[in-house]
């Protein structure tokens, strides 16, 4: 049998705040209560499963509670100045406004934006490692989408790489 499966899981929620960068400007800090979904294609495994829906569900949440109520910090700005001291970040903008945050409250993400497409993006991967710890290689991508409100959505797939 041909063709493949999508499995999809929707509905979490986390609560984050950022300062994306658009240009040399930064947004001032704010807010959203983000939506997110993963979707997994793949060919059947064994007892005709792509991924388990509960398992599915459970690592999105786990993601999801990693960046719930934090500050989202993209510790690869080209515009930001940053600085990680004991205890708290430091983060400055371009146009002089300093923010100095408890580490407890700051979530430090390896992407240059905390865009929806960046967030979306970092995701993907920490969902494909996780899936793929424990999965078969039946799995050909995952993609995840990103609501930063109600009807404004990004999304990153990510796929296998063909082994030859
Ligand atoms: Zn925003």
């Amino acid at each position: 049998m041909s063709g493949s499966f999508q499995v999809r899981v929707e509905g979490v929620q986390f609560a984050a705040a950022h300062c994306a960068t658009i240009g040399e400007t930064c947004e001032p800090m704010h807010g959203h209560s983000y939506e997110v979904a993963a979707e997994v294609d793949g060919a059947l495994a064994e007892n005709s499963w792509v991924v388990d829906f509960v398992e599915l569900k459970s690592i999105l949440r786990k993601l999801c509670h990693e960046l719930d109520h934090r500050f989202m910090l993209q510790t690869e700005s080209r515009i930001l100045k940053i600085e990680s001291r004991e205890g708290e970040w430091e983060v400055r903008t371009p146009a002089g406004a300093v923010y100095v945050l408890p580490a407890s409250d700051v979530v430090a993400l390896p992407i240059d934006n905390t865009t929806a497409e960046r967030l979306a993006q970092w995701l993907s991967g920490r969902v494909w490692q996780a899936v793929g710890k424990k999965a078969v290689n039946n799995i050909k991508a995952v993609t995840v989408e990103v609501w930063e409100g109600p009807g404004q959505r990004a999304a990153h797939r990510r796929e296998r790489l063909p082994v030859d």
